[in-house]
């Protein structure tokens, strides 16, 4: 088999420059491992519920994937937007303005004056610092610290000031705020994510490419500097015949990877990534390095919320757990996705890898103590039909001050002619589906030496 490209994952990235390169004709097939599709952003059925593995709320204002499915022809339609930010003050809940009134208002409009004036580009300058570093040049309110803050641990999962990064949080602020005129913008696609990343590859069918599922790829291959096509991984050498111990052969010219850096290296022999890309791609994959939470799915009768229905409400720290985190209602974006007469809420509390990954006691611990918390905070979950604990390890590299911007790998690999990397681990800037599609466009072009001209306004590295 001989293609031009084979995009290797089809996750949101994947599934972006999988549809991308062939509606430019190029002849590309698309190799995902699982049944399903959209990666970490699939979702499943609990209980007549639509239960989101990841991919929550998207935040992009128009110039991500909302803009790939202009230019393919796919139906993305944005829910309405949160109308309330909740914050939990201690012992109650305040919308988030009551944090920067009065003289802090002030405040609030130098750092949106002086972040309108910064270009994307001189944001790069902060990947080291926190977004309280940079706030403190132009206010000294705690209030106003507080707010955008609050926004990043219902985005980023950060939960210490020192953790929130500067640089990415900043460009989101900026892009939402000239692209939205909102500080946050994220909706739900109606209808949910399943239907769009299955229409997204029918139509990826439609234009000409070619769909490998379940399939694996096991290896790529590269030769004298070049990509020369990947191997899939056998599954029966006798029916397949083909390469070496029965794994099938895909010759192309480019290779663009999808999956994330904790699944990188061993798509490739050993020494055939240059040194200091493994290097820098291990320090990223390390779990320690991860965004995490735990939470729980709760399904009510009556909404389980803060203030209102369609809020995006936060907590810098729950009474017991001492965790910041998010509660999100998801039959207020979409009634669709829950049965009649019944409501889907999201609790979250992000807890940091370095100190408490792997630990089960402390995990356990926490569970039992935000389950408490919830009761208190979100009276309504008392009378839940039901409650089901998850534990997130997979949102992404934490973008942390340190481990945002160029220490990421770029879309291409200079040292291998014809490999390109994407997806959210990889250097872009964004949250979770936003930055992946991002980077599935921008490696795209690589591939077709150019940008495309449909795409030319948006921002990207
Ligand atoms: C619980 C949870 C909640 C989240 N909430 C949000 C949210 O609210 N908003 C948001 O924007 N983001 C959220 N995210 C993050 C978001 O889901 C990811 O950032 C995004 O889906 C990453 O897309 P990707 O294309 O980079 O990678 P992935 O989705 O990881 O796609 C990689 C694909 O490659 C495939 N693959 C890997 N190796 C191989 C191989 N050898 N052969 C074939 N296929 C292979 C995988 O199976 C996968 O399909 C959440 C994530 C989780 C886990």
């Amino acid at each position: 088999m001989k293609y031009d490209v084979v995009v290797i994952g089809a996750g949101t990235a994947g599934l972006v420059s999988a549809c991308l390169l062939a509606k430019q004709g190029k002849r590309v097939a698309l190799v995902e491992r699982h049944r399903y599709l959209g990666g970490r952003a699939m979702e499943h059925r609990f209980r007549g519920h639509q239960i989101g593995l990841g991919s929550h709320l998207v935040e992009d204002p128009g110039d991500s994937l909302t803009r790939v499915c202009e230019f393919i022809d796919v139906p993305l339609r944005h829910s309405a937007r949160s109308d309330s930010m909740p914050f939990w003050d201690r012992t109650r809940w305040r919308p988030i303005q009551e944090f920067y009134g009065g003289a802090s208002k002030q405040g609030l409009k130098r750092c949106i004056e002086a972040l309108t004036q910064t270009s994307f580009e001189d944001l790069d300058r902060w990947d080291h610092a926190s977004l309280r570093e940079w706030m403190a040049q132009h206010t000294s309110e705690e209030g106003v610290f507080q707010v955008w803050e609050a926004i990043s641990i219902l985005e980023q999962i950060t939960d210490k000031w020192y953790d929130h990064s500067a640089s990415e949080n900043l460009y989101v602020r900026k892009l939402h705020y000239e692209r939205k005129r909102t500080a946050g913008y994220s909706f739900w696609p109606m209808g949910g994510w399943e239907r769009l990343w299955k229409e997204m590859a029918a139509r990826f069918l439609d234009l000409g490419g070619t769909l490998l599922q379940p399939e694996t790829v096991e290896r790529v291959l590269v030769r004298d500097g070049r990509v020369t096509g990947v191997a899939l991984r056998g599954k029966d050498p006798e029916q397949r015949g083909g390469g070496p111990a029965g794994r099938e052969l895909i010759e192309a010219e480019h290779v663009l990877v999808n999956a994330p850096v904790w699944d990188l290296p061993k798509l490739f022999d050993e020494g055939v990534l240059p040194w200091s890309l493994l290097q820098r791609v291990r320090l990223l994959a390390n779990n320690r390095n991860k965004a995490c939470w735990l939470g729980y799915w709760i399904a009510a009768k009556e909404p389980v919320i803060a203030m209102s229905e369609l809020e995006m409400a936060s907590f810098a720290a729950t009474p017991r757990t001492g965790l910041g985190g998010f509660t999100l209602n998801f039959t207020g974006y979409d009634p669709g996705i829950s049965p009649a007469g019944e409501y889907l809420t999201c609790v979250g509390a992000a807890f940091d890898a370095t100190l408490h990954y792997g630990n089960r006691q402390w995990i356990d611990r926490k569970f039992h103590e935000l389950w408490l918390d919830i009761e208190d905070m979100l009276p309504a979950a008392r009378g839940a039909l039901w409650k089901k604990p998850h534990l997130v390890t997979t949102y992404g590299v934490v973008n942390r001050p340190g481990l945002v911007g160029a220490v990421r790998p770029d879309s291409m690999v200079r040292e291998i002619e014809g490999l390109w990397l994407t997806g959210d681990t990889t250097r872009s800037r964004g949250i979770g589906i936003d930055k992946a599609a991002r980077t599935g466009i921008s490696a795209s072009e690589g591939v077709l030496g150019g940008r495309l001209g449909f795409f030319a306004d948006t921002v990207r590295y």
